[in-house]
């Protein structure tokens, strides 16, 4: 294990509801430190941008669309095996899947609407990091 970074989003269902102090509680209660935080309001071409993995998916147009329908916050966590942690404590995409006490359980709407993004690996938590934040925005 090393100290990591990860990406993380709250969502626009998460901005809309004045929820975003929760889930921040709920990252520093389990150790991943905010060293970077920006509220903005995604064009639709950001969104398309940040998500062209998902390019051929089928849910990647509404997934674009809701993800520029309202303001996100946007996040750099660090801690020791950040990724992997993050996502656990996300819980899985669908919130009906997602294990009891995690975010997306607590907070998921729907497999649209599942409050927060967090990085899957080093390599995308790097690019993504570098999508929103300039080195000297992130103070570790
Ligand atoms: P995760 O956010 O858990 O890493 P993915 O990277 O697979 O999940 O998908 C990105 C986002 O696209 C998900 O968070 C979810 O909002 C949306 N999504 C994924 N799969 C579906 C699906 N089958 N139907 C609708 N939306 C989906
Ligand atoms: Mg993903």
């Amino acid at each position: 294990m090393s100290i990591e970074r990860t990406l993380s989003i709250l969502k626009p269902d998460a901005t809309a509801r004045n929820i975003t102090g929760k889930i921040n509680a709920i990252f520093e209660e389990n150790g991943l430190r905010i060293i970077a935080q920006r509220r903005v309001f995604l064009t639709r071409a950001e969104a398309e941008r940040f998500y062209i993995i998902h390019k051929d998916r089928p849910f990647y147009t509404d997934l674009c669309t809701f993800m520029s329908s309202g303001p996100v916050v946007v996040q750099a966590l660090e801690s020791e095996n950040a990724i992997a942690k993050n996502r656990t404590i996300m819980g899985a995409t669908n919130p009906r899947e997602a294990a009891a006490g995690t975010i997306r359980a607590l907070f998921g709407l729907s497999i649209d609407q599942n409050t927060v993004h967090g990085s899957d690996s080093a390599e995308t938590a790097a690019q993504e990091i570098a999508f929103f934040f300039r080195e000297t925005e992130i103070v570790g």
